[in-house]
């Protein structure tokens, strides 16, 4: 299966059966992201347990097929890790979805997440699948709302 086979796979998978979908009542981070370009509204909500790693992360929200399966990918990606784990991450896939170059030793820590280089492609579509990761991580240092603008 070539890259981009690979790519589509997974986006309708998570697009079709998104996971982590829902809210989360009084959790320790939560924010509103926007993407004006495209019309992608979502909130993004964390709580950590004790250990300080993620407990429960949960994503709610309208957006198209990109956006919403790169939210449900993102929420199953920062289970169990901590907040600086998060926003190593964070940068690191903002980095592969634009299609800047990542070391070889990046991309095998991304995982299964490297099929997201196949929105590199489609630039129009970058900001969409950037605003779940622009969102936790706006979350998690306290503000309340992110923006692709
Ligand atoms: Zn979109």
């Amino acid at each position: 299966m070539s890259l981009e086979d690979l790519y589509r796979s997974v986006i309708l998978d998570h697009y079709r059966s998104a996971r982590n979908k829902g809210t989360i009542e009084n959790p320790d981070f939560h924010a509103i992201g926007d993407n004006p370009a495209c019309g992608d509204q979502l909130e993004v909500f964390i709580s950590f347990s004790k250990d300080g790693t993620v407990g429960d992360v949960k994503w709610n929200g309208e957006g198209c097929a990109i956006c919403c399966a790169s939210s449900s990918i993102m929420t199953e990606s920062v289970k169990e890790k901590s907040k600086q784990q998060i926003f190593e991450l964070c940068e690191k896939v903002k980095r592969l979805i634009k299609g800047e170059p990542l070391d070889p030793s990046e991309k095998d820590d991304l995982g299964e997440l490297v099929v997201l280089e196949g929105v590199s492609k489609f630039p129009v579509r970058v900001k969409c699948a950037t605003l779940p990761w622009v969102s936790i991580e706006i979350a998690l240092q306290g503000k309340k709302e992110a923006s692709t603008e």
